[in-house]
């Protein structure tokens, strides 16, 4: 059977770009493969921006979001990565057989990299540490968005030099599972996260959102109501086709064309229907964030069921290595 792996960064509180892209799809997958999903804490520590005493907050808030999605620990193993010491093994191991070459390679870096601060060896190698994360449990379907299909060929390049350097077929070469929906705006049109401080958050309050979404950018050409809009180039139209049906869709894009909707009244429509996805998922996540008891729990279950199969491969692998005796 398929094995799906996924983590996600706690790099601060999740937003609707989380909840409409990877964490959509998570839920979707835990019903047809065996899933394994992480929160990722090496990962922050990695980042540069998350070198902060922020990355305990953010694993809660991160655990909780998955929880109030509807990620079920029954059905899924959901666990925090630095309670199975194994990824670091692994990924000691993956550094001593990764060339440098394929990690300068890795088109994201230049953009994670400040002018200002020496690259640290720990943010150059963290696609080693993506690789050990999902080879650790000889993940075979990675969910992941167009923009992180290099991570992607450099686990499968992993899996391939350690199996063809020791002479084994060991490590699957896992398959991506694209994520096809469009990436979500943010309140100015580009890609909403929380480096462009441009999100909606889950903590979000009704007038939050709708202050937020009154500042999204419009059409310029429609000043009044009865202008004819251009919905194709309008954020509020980008998001809002994230939470409706197509035909409520079409039904607004045609109002807009023909000068019937006003963009006021179609942004306090757009905050109201963000709020009643929002709603229930907050209730839930709210709950968590006051039970931190009950988010522990989750994450020792998980991180016991994770560790069975880690302690199996890493016991494994170094037995086909021959660090051991
Ligand atoms: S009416 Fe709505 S879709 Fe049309 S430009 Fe205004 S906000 Fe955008």
């Amino acid at each position: 059977m398929d094995r799906v792996v996924s983590g996600m960064r706690p790099t601060g509180v999740p937003h609707l770009g989380n909840l409409q892209g990877a964490l959509r799809k998570w839920v979707e997958l835990q019903d047809s493969y065996e899933s394994f999903y992480f929160i990722a804490d090496w990962h922050a520590l990695f980042g540069l921006e998350e070198r902060s005493r922020e990355i305990k907050q953010n694993t809660k808030s991160a655990l909780a979001t998955l929880l109030a999605i509807g990620l079920d620990p029954e059905k899924s193993t959901i666990f925090v990565q630095s309670q199975v010491p194994e990824h670091t093994i692994l990924f000691t191991i993956f550094s001593a057989i990764t060339p440098t070459g394929w990690l300068g390679r890795n088109p994201t870096l230049k953009d994670m990299v400040r002018a200002d601060e020496p690259l640290p060896y720990g943010l150059l190698g963290y696609p080693v540490l993506q690789a050990a994360d999902i080879l650790l449990y000889k993940g075979t379907l990675v969910p992941v968005g167009k923009d992180q299909m290099p991570h992607l060929e450099i686990t499968r390049e992993i899996a391939r030099r350690f199996n063809s350097m020791y002479g084994v077929e060991y490590f699957p070469e896992p398959q991506a599972v694209l994520n096809e929906s469009p990436v979500l705006p943010g309140i100015d049109g580009r890609k909403m996260s929380k480096s462009y401080g441009n999100i909606i958050s889950i903590e979000d309050d009704f007038e939050t959102i709708k202050s937020k979404v009154r500042l999204m950018i419009t059409d310029p050409q429609k000043i009044r109501k009865s202008d004819p809009g251009h919905p194709d180039i309008c954020t509020v139209f980008q998001m809002e086709k994230s939470f409706v049906s197509t035909e409520y869709a079409e039904d607004i894009f045609a109002k807009c064309v023909q000068g019937a909707l006003g963009c006021v009244a179609h942004k306090d429509s757009l905050a109201k229907i963000i709020w009643e996805y929002l709603s229930p998922i907050r209730e839930k996540y709210f709950y968590y964030m006051s039970h931190p008891e009950e988010l522990v729990k989750v994450a020792n279950y998980g991180a016991g069921k994770a560790r069975k199969i880690a302690a199996q491969t890493i016991e494994e692998v170094l037995d086909i290595t021959g660090v051991v005796l």
